[in-house]
């Protein structure tokens, strides 16, 4: 499951929970994106700091790991090489790509999409506010799972109006957010005298 995970919350755990059940997975790799292309528009956190949210988050579920490819990879990410790389680090794995709703929309602009369509199984979940479909393929399957309508837009907005993040985001991931001031607007002035 990728994503830029700035910050990781319950909505992507339960969907890679939901998938992992219904697909009999063995294991749901996240991989936090390196330089979100498509995310140009804002600034996206430090890769280190969405990677250890990621890693707090899913650390007390033994079939949820974190992977460093993409935020190890020089340069833009695209989904064509984080495949690859997982494909090469597990030769022998079936892969599924987990994508949200709204990221299913966008893949008809992603790099290379036949390749990616023989690399792994995609699985698209519904997410709320946004209209699923499987891009008239029949090898892309869809599944429901329980809707949480909470997004990284809105943790961080909350997060900078001091409005709280309990319980849209695990418990470690409000204390990490804390202690490293994400997501906090930049003390006025600071910025001038620097
Ligand atoms: P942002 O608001 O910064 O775009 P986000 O909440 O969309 O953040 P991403 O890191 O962009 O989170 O998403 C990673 C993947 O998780 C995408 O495939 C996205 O569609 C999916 N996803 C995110 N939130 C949910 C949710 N609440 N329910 C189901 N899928 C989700
Ligand atoms: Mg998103």
């Amino acid at each position: 499951m990728g994503g830029t995970f700035d910050p990781i919350h319950h909505g992507h755990l339960v969907a890679a929970s939901e998938v992992a059940a219904v697909f009999d997975l063995d294991e749901v790799v996240f991989v936090p994106t390196g330089q979100p292309w498509q995310k140009s528009d804002r600034d996206v956190s430090p890769a280190e700091h969405r990677y250890l949210m990621t890693v707090i988050a899913t650390a007390s579920n033994p079939r949820f790991t974190v992977s460093r490819v993409d935020i190890d990879r020089p340069g833009q990410t695209y989904t064509i090489d984080t495949l690859r790389d997982l494909r090469a680090a597990r030769p022998d794995a079936e892969l599924f790509f987990i994508t949200g709703a709204d990221a299913m929309a966008q893949i008809v602009s992603w790099k290379d999409m036949d390749e990616l369509w023989s690399l792994a199984h995609f699985v698209g979940v519904t997410r709320p506010g946004h209209v699923l479909n499987n891009l008239g393929r029949d090898d892309v399957s869809l599944l429901e799972v329980p809707a949480l309508a909470i997004s990284s837009t809105d943790c961080r907005e909350r997060v900078e109006h001091d409005h709280p993040v309990w319980y849209l985001v695990p418990d470690g991931v409000v204390q990490y957010i804390a202690k490293h001031r994400l997501y906090r607007p930049v003390a006025m002035g600071a910025a001038e005298s620097n």
